[in-house]
């Protein structure tokens, strides 16, 4: 019985792409970004059911998309909060296994390599996130002013799916409204409560989708790969 449950967080406005719809309800080659993450999740042997977290006024036609889809796993749809963590809980509340794989939605080029990765690190962390190398060079700065320059070469960008024993990210959802500004991701939560939190090196395409170009960069790689 896999004991792994995936939450899909789709529940974000997504007001720096533009639209008047739900980043996550955008189209990418023909079905909703959503769908792809899904989808993805579905196929992954290891995986016992789908959360999908969308706003609450999207919920019934989300339903409804999913019922369209050819999924062989139970997929339970509920609504998200205002911060993103809030989503990550309600998704987690709905997930009945004792580990949950949190996955942004709109990430839709997520691999079952990807997956692998994270899942390799199960045995020695509860909290393992997927990271990238950091390619630029990265410096603070203050208005116009640049100031200190990191080394790129101790730094890594975050991104998901994101692994989490469940009952202790239920704890650390207490530290939540302690942090301002709200966290990014919920392993900055287990960070809070002390637990340790391992890195699995994920895959520069499995990239976020957050402004117009990276939706055209996004319907490149899908007619590239065929996807319709
Ligand atoms: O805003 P950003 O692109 O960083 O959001 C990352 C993911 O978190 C997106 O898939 C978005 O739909 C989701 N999210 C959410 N609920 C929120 C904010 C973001 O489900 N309140």
């Amino acid at each position: 019985m896999p004991s792994i449950d995936a939450v899909i967080v789709a529940a974000g406005s997504g007001a720096r792409l533009g639209y008047t719809i739900p980043k996550a309800f955008v189209d990418l080659c023909g079905k909703p970004l959503f769908m792809h993450s899904c989808e993805k999740f579905d196929t992954y042997k290891l995986i016992g059911s789908i959360v999908l977290v969308v706003p609450a006024e999207k919920t019934n036609e989300a339903i409804e998309i999913i019922s369209k889809g050819n999924f062989t796993k139970k997929v339970r749809v509920v609504a998200g909060g205002k911060e993103r963590w809030q989503s990550v809980q309600n998704g987690v509340e709905a997930s009945p296994g004792p580990w949950v794989l949190i996955h942004d939605a709109a990430r839709p080029f997520v691999s079952h390599a990807v997956i692998d990765s994270v899942l390799e690190k199960q045995a020695n962390y509860d909290c393992v996130i997927t990271v990238t190398p950091e390619v630029d060079t990265i410096r603070h700065f203050v208005n116009d002013r640049a100031l200190t320059t990191l080394d790129r070469s101790s730094v890594v960008r975050v991104g998901t799916p994101q692994l989490f024993k469940t009952s202790l990210l239920k704890e650390a959802f207490l530290k939540a409204l302690s942090l301002n500004p709200p966290p990014t991701d919920e392993a900055m939560l287990m960070e809070a409560c002390g637990i340790p939190v391992g890195i699995a090196w994920g895959d520069p395409l499995n990239f976020k989708i957050t402004t117009k170009s990276d939706l055209t960069l996004a319907e490149a790689l899908c007619a590239l790969n065929g996807v319709r």
